[in-house]
């Protein structure tokens, strides 16, 4: 009997001195879990200080860029014009412009970033993930903010705003006005040559003559990049699906008349002449 209480003694002393150094380990983890998290999180408060405050509308620059892509360098592309870096429009001035080039549309829920390869459900998280996380990869050296062109390019109409200004502002239109014709000036000097001359002129046309309220004047007018509509694509091919049916109904349809006259004819052959009425 004393024997059993001895084993029994040391068999719960033996659980406890195991239950104990476990305890003691998984404590001694997670302080050291503590000094890495802090480290970093020191890590990261000294990186983000180093990083400068920008105040530059992202979705603005986006906006015109896409003005830019889409209604200029269809024309700067046939005049084989290359823009100098003073022009406000040309890419070096995006400070979002590497980061906007490292978003790899996958599929349509499914955004990765360049740089990590993570992925995101959808733009605007790939954005926040920019700017909590790659924020240093900005281009902020010497750079202006593309967003401010937007006046002058009339981002507005690319933008998905619900709430678009219905009411011409006379001093906001001429203010718009003057920037594009600065636009026009600073990228097509008319001193070099024609073909600046040339892209100055349609500068002019595309976007600075509808900053007026006085309307009748369009914003884009002399058209932008062509794009195969996946609309059309969708009807040609319902149409090239449909017209062998359409065929084939067609040609039953004929086949059966054809059939029923002389069936007709047959049943018509041995009669009698019709009776006078
Ligand atoms: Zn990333």
């Amino acid at each position: 009997m004393g024997k059993k209480i001895r084993i029994f003694s040391y068999s719960v002393f033996l659980l406890l001195t195991t239950l104990e150094s476990s305890f003691a380990s998984s404590l001694s983890q997670s302080n050291s879990n503590q000094g890495i998290e802090h480290s970093i999180s020191r890590n990261l408060k000294e990186d983000q200080s180093q990083v400068p405050e920008v105040h530059c509308s992202r979705e603005r620059s986006r906006a015109a860029w896409k003005v830019i892509e889409e209604y200029l360098m269809p024309f700067l592309e046939r005049e084989k014009y290359q823009l100098s870096s003073k022009c406000r429009l040309h890419p070096s001035n995006d400070i979002f412009r590497d980061q906007e080039e490292n978003k790899i549309h996958v599929d349509i829920n499914e955004w990765r970033c360049g740089y990590c390869k993570k992925i995101f459900r959808a733009e605007k998280y790939l954005d926040q993930h920019f700017d909590n996380r790659h924020l240093n990869l900005l281009n902020v050296s010497g750079s202006k903010c593309l967003a401010d062109v937007c006046g002058a390019l009339h981002c507005d109409l690319v933008m998905d705003t619900q709430s678009r200004k219905t009411k011409c502002n006379p001093a906001a239109a001429a203010k718009n006005r003057h920037l594009c014709e600065d636009l026009a000036d600073s990228c097509f000097p008319i001193n070099q040559g024609p073909q600046a001359t040339r892209l100055h002129e349609l500068f002019l046309r595309q976007f600075c003559d509808a900053h007026t309220c006085s309307g009748g004047r369009k914003p884009f007018s002399r058209g932008g990049r062509k794009h195969t509509s996946i609309f059309y694509l969708a009807i040609s091919i319902l149409i090239l699906m449909f017209l062998p049916i359409f065929y084939l109904i067609v040609y039953l349809y004929q086949r059966e008349m054809r059939t029923g006259g002389q069936q007709l004819k047959r049943i018509s052959k041995p009669g009698r002449k019709p009776k006078p009425s």
